[in-house]
């Protein structure tokens, strides 16, 4: 075995269908007495419900996605002002990353009660967003320190939401596998996190109120969140960030990018293409599986149908091949390029279309 390096983060997690009834005991087992509860507006009403009983200091329900600089200073001087001692944030990566940013600055402790797969919630980066670009960093102070998956929390969260949000966890977990400082640990995680997820989608697809699958795809998320705390993401992400730089949506373009980039790596990452074929169900080919799974969930599959001009490959493959993030095949120009025509038209992942 090649010698590694793993880190444990020390989140206290409670997992299971009506666990967040046990949220006022989680508060009391932090020692906070004075709570600031976060939401977005959108989830003010469920968090008004779910907060019953437990010791608030003050609410703020206005996160918004990307933690702009002026609203979350806004939040920490909510923090302030109510002498909160806690932060407790119910919903998705928009709201916990609101906690973080509070955190940041304070120290306060943090417990996510996280509604969507975004799994920020089991790491300790932070974003905050001013004049256009995002800003992030990690820091250990920002880690929740007691996490609440509840699947029920989940019920509301639309399909179409669910299927790309989900595609944006099995990504986490998929560049995890091959990861520069992976190890043994993450590749498990890494590996049921897959598992969870493509087997719970479809079913999520087909029945939203299916608690079984949203408690299957929850725990993917948390291993996904768990896998990409504590690993490097690798040439999907990069041109992911890359694309999201040129205006296209998070979630969907992860979605989309996902398959041909396995498909770029997939000779250089031998041991990760074996789990990841055992992740999807014992396949024969993992990119061409991907896209499958994408098709199946009706998730776009074409970078045109993002509103993306051709023009703008070049571009992209030429930033993504200046700044590489480290990856297991080196990250060229004409192969990136090649690769981001593939996602542009949207076509099944052949093999072979970017060998050297
Ligand atoms: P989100 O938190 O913005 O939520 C999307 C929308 O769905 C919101 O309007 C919200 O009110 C609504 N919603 C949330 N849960 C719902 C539910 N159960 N039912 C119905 N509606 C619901 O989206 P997200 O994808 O969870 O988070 C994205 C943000 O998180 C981005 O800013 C991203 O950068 C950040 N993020 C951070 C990390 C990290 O480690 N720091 C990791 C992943 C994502």
């Amino acid at each position: 075995m090649d010698p590694f390096v793993y880190t444990a983060l020390p989140t206290r997690v409670v997992f299971g269908t009506g666990r967040v009834a046990e949220l006022g005991a989680e508060v009391e087992r932090l020692g906070a007495k004075r709570v600031l509860l976060l939401s977005t507006p959108g989830r003010a009403q469920m968090v008004a419900a779910l907060s019953a009983g437990l010791p608030i200091a003050g609410v703020f329900d206005r996160a918004v996605m990307h933690t702009p600089r002026e609203a979350v200073e806004q939040a920490r001087a909510m923090a302030k002002d109510v002498r909160a001692d806690c932060c407790v944030a119910l919903g998705g990566g928009s709201t916990i990353g609101f906690g973080k940013a509070i955190a940041l600055e304070s120290g306060l402790p943090v417990l996510a009660v996280p509604t969507t797969y975004s799994g920020s919630e089991m790491t300790t980066i932070w974003g905050i967003s001013e004049g256009g670009a995002k800003k992030t960093g990690r820091d250990p102070k920002v880690l929740p320190r007691t996490v609440i998956y509840d699947p029920v929390l989940t019920l509301e969260l639309p399909p179409a939401v669910s299927a790309a949000s989900g595609m944006n966890a099995i990504a986490h977990c998929v560049e995890a596998l091959y990861a520069h400082d992976g190890n043994p640990i993450v590749s498990l995680m890494a590996e049921d996190g897959i598992r969870a997820l493509a087997a719970a989608l479809p079913k999520i697809l087909a029945n939203g109120k299916d608690i079984a699958a949203r408690s299957e795809a929850l725990y993917g998320a948390w291993l996904a969140g768990m896998t990409i705390a504590t690993t490097s993401v690798a040439l999907h992400h990069k041109l992911c960030h890359v694309l999201g730089g040129l205006g296209l949506p998070h979630a969907e373009t992860h979605s989309i990018v996902l398959p041909h980039a396995v498909r770029y790596n997939h000779d250089a990452a031998p041991e990760a293409m074996a789990r990841l074929r055992r992740a999807l169900g014992g396949v024969a080919d993992a990119p061409a599986a991907l896209y499958d799974l994408e098709k199946k969930l009706g998730l776009p599959l074409r970078l045109a149908d993002l509103g993306l001009a051709e023009a703008d490959l070049e571009r992209a493959a030429k930033t993504a091949a200046e700044a590489p993030y480290p990856n297991p095949r080196k990250v060229e120009y004409a192969g990136v390029l090649a690769l981001l025509r593939e996602a542009y038209a949207g076509r099944r992942p052949a093999r072979k279309v970017f060998a050297e």
